[in-house]
């Protein structure tokens, strides 16, 4: 669906500044107290109660149990126009914090370690700044809280649920918090900024024996040492050396004793990339070299291959507006990381393979401040300064594109 701006409102961008700053101290009110419950995937039952509690207090249409612990908020204007949606994904991680901040979690094991708090925040700033303020956009936005992105791919219930149709989403933006990059920064790019996953296990079924006697066996830890050298062949000769892509061994267990020979041997790893039309080409290359070593060797094997994730691919013209609106929030072009790419993975994807949108990095980490640990680390913390920033880039972006 195309809109053809009628009349454009005037924006008053330092009015909009000026409001959000005014929510930050509310904002991190919040965010501790979301840090303080975390709770794993498809299991946010206390974090989407108070998602649900704030939406009910402003006033905002909102609908819960999507997709077990989701929850999507409709914000009108007044005036038809499009639809906008903007993602926040609301699980923690099976870790045990190790910050010794009055925030802490209180949840044995459980930890806020990917900032999906921050993100839970930022949506929550921006639904209560837009319900407050629905004379400065037209048509709809959605504001979509997902369960489960740490691995169970909670996005894709979630739209086969239909919280992209009725209204049908015309374009979609998240943003991870992201402390591989300085506070102040924002790494946004068209195309493909995070890498598809797949995920494989495989058991090499030899023959064990005594360590002196391999004429009798069939050695699982020599055919799984060869699998794991041809499996790199895949990246360095059958990829197309334009195209990025990995193949990491990240398991390989065997034996027993040092003089037995392991009748079987489990490696387990990951592929990504970011082109998408390698989707369905690895599990059957992969399977190819497993069977020709094993036959050579007499072994047998059990392969289990599964995709997890599509890449996060960005729409050029939202990725464009993002990038317009994030030169003006942070108040420098210089800011702006243009090429910043990772072969990590996201479930955003499952979203952006439905509309145009844009998935960017909401530069967080504060060295000076001891806040610069990596994502998934017992120490992950954040500069809170990124949750109003947050808030305006995805208020902006709204007000652009709806208007
Ligand atoms: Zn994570
Ligand atoms: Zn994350």
């Amino acid at each position: 669906m195309v809109f053809t701006p009628l009349n454009p409102l005037p924006v008053d961008t330092s009015r909009i500044r000026a409001a959000i700053r005014t929510l930050q101290p509310q904002l991190v009110e919040w965010r501790r107290q979301l840090h303080q419950k975390p709770e794993l995937g498809f299991q946010e039952v206390l974090t989407s109660e108070f998602v649900a509690q704030k939406l009910q207090e402003w006033g905002i249409e909102h609908q819960t149990g999507i997709a077990k612990t989701g929850i999507m908020a409709t914000i009108r204007s007044d005036r038809p126009g499009p639809v906008f949606a903007i993602r926040a994904d609301m699980d923690a991680l099976p870790i045990q914090e190790q910050n010794e901040v009055p925030y802490k979690s209180q949840h044995d094991g459980i930890m806020h370690a990917c900032g999906h708090d921050g993100h839970i925040t930022v949506a929550l700033g921006t639904a209560y700044y837009l319900s407050q303020h629905r004379d400065d956009f037209i048509g709809t936005v959605k504001i979509i809280f997902q369960p489960a992105e740490e691995g169970l791919g909670g996005a894709e219930p979630m739209v086969k649920a239909g919280v992209l149709k009725n209204p049908d989403v015309d374009a979609m933006i998240g943003l991870h918090l992201w402390n591989n990059l300085p506070l102040g920064t924002v790494g946004v790019r068209a195309g493909a900024l995070m890498a598809a996953v797949e995920c494989f296990e495989c058991i090499i079924l030899g023959k064990g024996g005594h360590g002196a006697i391999p004429q009798q066996t069939i050695d699982s830890v020599v055919v799984g040492a060869q699998v794991v050298n041809a499996l790199q062949t895949i990246v360095s000769r059958n990829v197309n050396p334009i195209d990025s892509a990995v193949v990491t061994i990240g398991e390989f267990h065997a034996g027993t004793a040092h003089n037995v020979i392991a009748d079987t041997a489990k490696l387990g790893g990951t592929v990504r990339y970011f082109n998408p039309t390698y989707k369905g080409y690895f599990g059957p290359r992969l399977e190819q070299i497993i069977r020709g070593i094993c036959q050579a060797h007499g072994a047998r094997y059990e392969l289990n291959y599964w995709e997890l994730y599509p890449p996060v691919i960005n729409d050029g013209a939202i990725a464009n507006l993002v990038r317009s609106i994030a030169e003006d929030v942070i108040e420098s072009p210089l800011g702006v990381v243009p090429d910043c790419q990772t072969m990590g993975g996201e479930d955003m994807s499952f979203f952006l393979q439905e509309v145009p949108g844009c998935y960017f990095f909401l530069g967080s980490a504060n060295a000076e401040k001891d806040l610069a640990y990596p994502h998934h680390h017992p120490r992950f913390d954040f500069d809170e300064t990124a949750l109003s920033m947050g808030v305006e880039i995805f208020v902006r972006c709204v007000e652009k594109f709806c208007r």
